[in-house]
């Protein structure tokens, strides 16, 4: 694609990355077969190959309004079209050089400003969260449907772990996820403790994802200063790895290196923390979780779990078949699932400011995710999670508490066969 950017354009630091992607882009097309926004609203300017064009008409300087805004915003940032494109256009990068220019740019109606200010001035801040998912937990009948179904019930969670291996990480407690479904991280701790090795809980605190997809890069960028601060020392003194539990976090943290690779203070430090940066699921392939498996599955051990990779996962972090392989060690029947690389409509906080275009496209991924019978639907990400479980008749969990669930119930078996 020829590109005549702006002086500005070429002098800024992303100047030379944007005229690469943009010629990299040959409008194909082959983008806009797996887009779910193309594919619901038929229009090109929902499609990649029409943003791309749109964020390049605002690279050359033309004026700009609220309806190329809105086409922007209602990518849901999945990166199908990347997975899809045959020339590697990178254009998530776009998308967040494109959003971030036309957000300085113009200034959002009142009503839309408002609504995304409160998002993410509750989202990304854990205790604000927290006082409200009380509160959202008592007055939960009177509350608007799309927010009500966000509300899962208190969960008992079984006890961290006591710390005493020589070996240890750290993991990334998330904003929401603590509150919302505690047992997860739990779950990791427990997998990994029998594993040889402690899970260290960090304070409570947002990677800076919210932010960063909801053009306020400023404060995204200091969110993640914060994140690598907190777990630089660790770091220094041993700490192996940074596990993940949701994946539209990893995404971002394995990112901090790519995003503060001009930045003399945090640069080397922050390629560190991505270096460091694992999904759980990369972990315990790495540490031969298999050789913790009973020579012979337990019998009746079969559970038939239909797998929902989330974008993040699939698209962000270019990982596939680890999880897949992971349940099926397990013991684990996966279902077929149709169409598994389109979105489920949840995408950070998609699903709250776009919900008719998210409901429909949880509809389409429930069908799919159902269509095997299967009696538990498996996830990775936190958001897709509560997403789907909000209207799933099935139970939806992080695939990891199935894992710590099998081990439980293996040593469970192995005590009764001592204590006989
Ligand atoms: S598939 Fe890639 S090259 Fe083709 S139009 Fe889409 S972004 Fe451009
Ligand atoms: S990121 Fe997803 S929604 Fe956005 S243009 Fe690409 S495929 Fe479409």
């Amino acid at each position: 694609m020829k590109t005549a950017l702006t002086e500005v354009v070429q002098q800024a630091t992303w100047g030379k990355e944007v005229e690469q992607i943009l010629r990299a882009c040959v409008h194909c097309g082959f983008c806009t077969a797996v887009c779910p926004t193309y594919q619901l609203l038929g229009n090109e300017l929902d499609s990649p190959r029409g943003r791309i064009y749109l964020i390049k008409s605002c690279l050359e300087g033309n004026p700009v309004g609220l309806e190329t805004q809105r086409h922007l915003d209602l990518c849901l940032t999945c990166r199908a079209c990347e997975t899809a494109c045959p020339s590697g256009v990178q254009y998530g990068r776009l998308l967040d050089i494109g959003r971030n220019l036309i957000e300085e740019q113009l200034t959002r109606p009142l009503k839309p400003r408002l609504w995304r200010w409160m998002v993410r001035a509750i989202l990304s801040h854990p205790r604000r969260f927290n006082t409200l998912l009380d509160i959202g937990r008592i007055f939960h009948l009177i509350l608007p449907k799309t927010l009500r179904e966000k509300i899962p019930p208190l969960i008992k969670t079984a006890d961290w772990p006591v710390p005493n291996h020589t070996r240890h990480m750290m993991v990334l407690e998330g904003c929401v996820q603590p509150s919302l479904v505690p047992t997860i991280n739990v779950a990791t701790a427990r997998v990994l403790d029998r594993l040889g090795i402690s899970l260290l809980r960090t304070s409570v605190g947002c990677c800076g994802a919210l932010n960063y997809h909801l053009g306020a890069q400023a404060e995204a960028l200091n969110q993640m200063r914060r994140m690598i601060d907190e777990w630089w020392p660790c770091l220094e003194t041993g700490t192996e790895a940074i596990v993940i539990t949701a994946s539209g976090c990893g995404t971002l943290v394995k990112d901090y290196g790519y995003l503060f690779r001009d930045d003399p203070q945090y640069a080397d430090k922050a390629a560190r923390v991505s270096e460091l940066t694992f999904d759980i699921s990369e972990i315990l392939i790495k540490e031969n979780i298999s050789a913790l498996l009973p020579s012979t599955p337990p019998p009746h051990s079969t559970k038939k779990v239909a797998l929902h990779i989330p974008c993040s996962l699939r698209h962000g972090q270019k990982q596939e078949g680890l999880i897949e392989s992971l349940l099926t060690q397990f013991g684990f029947e996966l279902t077929a699932v149709a169409d598994n690389f389109t979105c489920c409509g949840s995408a950070g906080a998609y699903s709250i400011l776009y919900p008719t275009i998210s409901q429909q496209l949880r509809e389409n991924k429930l069908t799919a995710l159902q269509a095997g019978e299967p009696q538990v639907i498996a996830t990775a990400n936190i958001g897709c999670q509560i997403h789907l479980q909000s209207q799933s008749p099935i139970p939806v969990r992080h695939w990891i508490e199935l894992i710590a669930d099998r081990l439980d119930n293996r040593l469970l078996v192995s005590q009764r066969k001592n204590r006989l």
